[in-house]
């Protein structure tokens, strides 16, 4: 028997026995990649190494594989990224290889038109002055300013404060309290307007039609590229310490566990990788960003309608609203199913933060009820999904600061045997997009 494969079987059955692995004398390894994360990154850089041949670990922290992408068994929800573009190149890549069936809801996505304001609804929110979303587009304005997708990092003239750009545009300061309750960061007063001009860069270059979701849930996706993966990939393993060396990186686990690889490739958000003890030196502008890059908080409080109360009093289904549950939203796509949620984007969610679970569902269904009578007995409590308080993410997504995107090459830069992938690290794409094409260009590094 070869001295890896050894190595690597005792490893997995000392594991099978519930013995804790010895560190193994340098320079034995246990793999020549270990992946750090099994979201759409980690698990995409799997499938991209396996193809290629190389051997690898992936070490996922929490029990389920899917990070960001999850579906919810409790409450059957997604309640992380579902939305996938038709023209997302590297995700529609792995949706025809695995045969995913999807469904397009473009028809069921819209953005509230209907506005709940000073204890008053407006159906059609006669003055677009008042609408959270107009606002705060109209003011960005239609052009995004940048010609390419990757310029976005380089244009320091537009890594301003948002609400400076949006007051130069014409907004009041009541008016950018209402555009806070629409836009996807946690504030506008402090939040870089780069953060704008990538995404509004994404949609126009990008170029997407049509919206796709999972049919049954983003779990489906994710369960069939770990299926076709053969190599180690273990859940359960929260990384506490990479420590890194000439020859080799050894990544420490919570549960005392050690895995030892050539390079290591760590996909966690930058909120859960300043936790990791590190002894790599990173390049200041990556120290920086690790340590500070903020990530987006986003609670959402999933409800069920028992019958479509807005039939009853002929106002929309969605609404924004200016009290603490912001976006009331029928997130159903399509007639039979009944799922309603309101969305809390940024520093309105402090308000449920201490709340337990009996206090939100009732604030939430006695508010609703106030805002729209007719909801009165139709509609239920699911659950409360809270992203920046859930411990493996502490977001729902990076945002840039002002002038903190001009870290943003070296920060990705490897650092010792350290590569970083993961939806912070993209150059051009957001979201999953930006997750699968951080994963390709890591699987480039690592191939040179
Ligand atoms: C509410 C919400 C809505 C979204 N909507 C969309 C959308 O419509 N369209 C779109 O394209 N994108 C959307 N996104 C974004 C998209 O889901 C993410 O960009 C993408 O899934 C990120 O993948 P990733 O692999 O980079 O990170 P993750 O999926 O976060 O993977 C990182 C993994 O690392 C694990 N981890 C963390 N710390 C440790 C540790 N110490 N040790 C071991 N493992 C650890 C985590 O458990 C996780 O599994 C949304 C996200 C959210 C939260």
């Amino acid at each position: 028997m070869k001295r890896r494969t050894f190595i690597r079987s005792t490893t997995a059955a000392g594991l099978a026995l519930g013995l804790t692995p010895v560190a193994c004398a340098t320079p034995s390894l246990d793999t020549e990649i270990l992946i750090l994360g099994g979201g759409l990154s980690g698990l995409y850089l799997a499938f991209l190494l396996e193809k290629a041949g190389k051997d690898y670990i992936l070490l996922e922290g929490s029990d389920r594989l899917g990070g960001r992408m999850f579906t919810r068994k409790d409450i059957h929800r997604d309640v992380g990224g579902r939305g996938i573009g038709d023209k997302y190149t590297e995700v529609m890549k792995l949706i025809e290889e695995f045969n995913t069936e999807m469904i397009d809801i473009t028809d069921y996505m819209r953005s509230p038109t209907a506005i709940y304001l000073d204890g008053q609804i407006y159906d059609q929110w006669p003055d677009p002055s008042t609408n959270p979303s107009y606002l705060q587009f109209s003011a960005f304005g239609k052009s995004t300013q940048l010609t390419a997708l990757d310029q976005w990092y380089q244009k320091p003239a537009l890594d301003e404060v948002y609400s400076e750009l949006l007051t130069r545009n014409g907004l009041t300061e009541e008016q950018i309290d209402l555009a806070n309750i629409s836009a996807n960061y946690n504030d506008i007063r402090e939040t870089s307007a780069i953060n704008a001009y990538h995404s509004a860069a994404f949609r126009k270059f990008n170029g997407s039609e049509r919206i796709l979701n999972f049919k049954g849930g983003t779990a489906n996706f994710i369960n069939a590229i770990a299926g076709s993966l053969k190599k180690q990939v273990l859940t359960n393993k929260m990384v506490t310490k990479i420590d890194d060396q000439n020859e080799k990186a050894t990544v420490h686990c919570k549960d005392g566990t050690r895995y030892s690889g050539k390079k290591v490739v760590a996909t966690l958000p930058f909120s859960t990788l300043r936790d990791v003890h590190m002894n790599t030196s990173f390049n200041t502008n990556q120290e920086k960003a690790i340590q500070q890059l903020a990530y987006t908080n986003i609670t959402q409080i999933h409800l069920e309608h028992t019958e479509a109360f807005w039939e009853e009093d002929r106002l929309p289904a969605d609404m924004w609203t200016d009290t603490p549950l912001e976006r009331i939203m029928n997130m159903s796509s399509s007639p039979t199913e009944k799922q309603l949620a309101c969305w809390v984007n940024g520093t309105g969610t402090a308000f449920f933060d201490d709340m337990n679970e009996a206090e939100i569902a009732s604030y939430t269904i006695k508010k609703i009820n106030e805002i729209r009578p007719a909801s009165e007995g139709k509609i239920a409590y699911l659950g409360v999904q809270n992203w920046g308080q859930y411990k493996y993410n502490k977001g729902a997504y990076v945002e840039f600061g002002p002038g903190q995107a001009a870290w943003f090459l070296d920060m990705i830069k490897p650092a010792g045997n350290i590569h970083f992938a993961g939806e912070h690290t993209a150059h051009k794409s957001r979201g999953m997009e930006g997750a699968a094409e951080s994963a390709k260009r890591v699987f480039n590094e690592l191939m040179k």
